[in-house]
C-alpha cells in the first residue's frame, strides 16, 4: 500500500512538471513580444539611374532587365524569408547583378580612359556599424564579396588597388583575368565618350575636358538594402564607376556614408548617380541623419536629399533604401532608375522609368 502511494505521488509530480515545461516554452517572453513582427522584413535594389528612356529601349532589352532584376531580388528575398541575414541577402543579390553584363558592376563594368575596368564596392552592417570597401580592383570577379571580407576579416574599412587584390588572394576570393570584364557594349560607350571628348577639345572647350556625366554611357551601378527578420539592416553597392574615368578616379560607391550606409536605428541606403556630388553631399548618411536627428520619415528624408539637395548642388542620380520598420524608398531625379523591391508580404515591384 505504501508503495502504491509513493508510485501515485511520483506519477502526479511527473505530469505536473511536464505540463509546466510545455507552458513555459510556448509562452512569449517580453523580449519576443518586442521582436519585429514576422512580416517586418524586405529588400530593395537598384541597377543604376540615368537617362533611361522608353523610346531608347527595345522590348527585348527591357524584358532582359526586368528578368535580371527579378532574379536578383528573389535571390535575396529567399534568404530573408528563411530567416537568413540581411548581409547574406545583400551579397547574393548583388552577385546576380555583378555576374550580368547588363549592369555597370562586375561583368559589364564600364571602361576607364585607358581601356581597363576598375571596380569599386562597399557593404555596411547596420547592427554593428561595421563596414568594408574596395576601390580600383581589376581582377576580383565579385567586388562585393571582397568588401565583405574586408569588413569581417580585417581590422580596416577600405583597401585600394594592388593591396586590395593581395588581400583578395589571401582570402581565397575568386579572381579572374581582367579580360573577363570586357563587353562590346561598354567598349563602344568608351569610344563614343572619347570621340565626344575629342570634338569638344577640338572646339577648344577646355571646361568639357572631362565630363563625367556622359549621359547614356554611364548608368548601371548596382545596389541593395535589406531588413532581415531579426531587425538587422544592411546595404551594399558595386560599380565600375564612370565611363572614361582616369587618374584612378574613385566615385561614391565605395565611400561609406556617400554610396552606402546602414544603421539599425534608422535605415539602410545604396546610392547611384554622379558620384562626385554624392560624395560631397554625403548622401546615404544624410538620409540616415535626417531620420535620427531631424525626426524625418525615410520617404521625406530621401525626397529632400534627392529632389532638393543633390540637384541644388548640380548633381543627379538616385537611392534605394529601407528603414527599421520595413518601409522602402526608391527616389531618383533622373529620367529612370532600374529598381525592384519585395516587402515582407512577398509583394514584388519592378520598375525602370520615371513618372
Ligand atoms: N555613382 C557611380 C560613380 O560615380 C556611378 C553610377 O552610379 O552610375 O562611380
Amino acid at each position: 500500500m505504501r508503495n502504491l502511494y509513493l508510485l501515485l505521488t511520483f506519477v502526479v509530480l511527473f505530469f505536473s512538471c511536464q505540463s509546466k515545461t510545455t507552458t513555459i516554452s510556448t509562452e512569449e517572453t517580453p523580449a519576443q513580444k518586442e521582436a519585429p513582427s514576422k512580416n517586418k522584413f524586405g529588400i530593395v535594389i537598384h541597377g543604376g539611374a540615368g537617362t533611361i528612356l522608353k523610346k531608347n529601349m527595345s522590348d527585348s532589352l527591357e524584358n532582359a532587365y526586368r528578368a535580371k532584376l527579378k532574379e536578383a531580388i528573389e535571390t535575396g528575398y529567399a534568404i530573408l524569408e528563411k530567416g537568413g541575414s540581411s548581409l547574406d541577402a545583400i551579397e547574393k543579390t548583388i552577385n546576380v547583378m555583378e555576374n550580368s553584363p547588363l549592369f555597370n558592376a562586375g561583368k559589364g563594368a564600364v571602361f576607364t580612359n585607358d581601356g581597363k575596368n576598375e571596380l569599386d564596392a562597399s557593404i555596411m552592417d547596420g547592427k554593428t556599424l561595421n563596414a568594408g570597401a574596395v576601390a580600383g580592383v581589376t581582377t576580383v570577379k565579385n567586388p562585393i564579396n571582397l568588401a565583405r571580407a574586408v569588413m569581417q576579416n580585417s581590422e580596416h574599412v577600405m583597401f585600394a588597388r594592388e593591396g586590395a587584390e593581395q588581400f583578395a588572394k589571401e582570402q581565397g576570393i575568386e579572381l579572374v583575368d581582367p579580360s573577363y570584364f570586357y563587353t562590346e557594349n561598354r567598349m563602344n560607350s568608351l569610344k563614343r565618350a572619347q570621340k565626344r571628348e575629342k570634338i569638344e577639345l577640338d572646339h577648344d572647350d577646355q571646361t568639357a575636358f572631362y565630363d563625367p556625366f556622359i549621359k547614356d554611357d554611364k548608368f548601371g551601378t548596382v545596389g541593395c538594402a535589406a531588413l532581415d527578420k531579426n531587425g538587422n539592416l544592411a546595404a551594399g553597392t558595386s560599380t565600375g564607376g564612370m565611363t572614361n574615368k582616369r587618374w584612378g578616379r574613385v566615385g561614391d560607391a565605395p565611400i561609406i556614408g556617400a554610396g552606402t550606409y546602414a544603421n539599425n536605428k534608422t535605415c539602410a541606403v545604396s546610392s547611384t548617380g554622379w558620384g562626385e556630388y554624392f560624395i560631397r553631399g554625403v548622401v546615404a548618411y544624410d538620409i540616415s541623419a535626417m531620420m535620427e536627428y531631424g525626426g524625418k520619415s525615410l520617404a521625406e528624408a530621401a525626397r529632400i536629399v534627392i529632389q532638393e539637395k543633390v540637384p541644388n548642388m548640380g548633381g543627379d542620380g538616385g537611392i534605394i533604401a529601407i528603414d527599421h520598420e520595413g518601409n522602402m524608398a526608391m527616389e531618383f531625379n533622373t529620367a529612370g532608375m532600374y529598381r525592384a523591391s519585395i516587402n515582407g508580404d512577398g509583394e514584388l515591384e519592378i520598375a525602370i522609368y520615371g513618372k
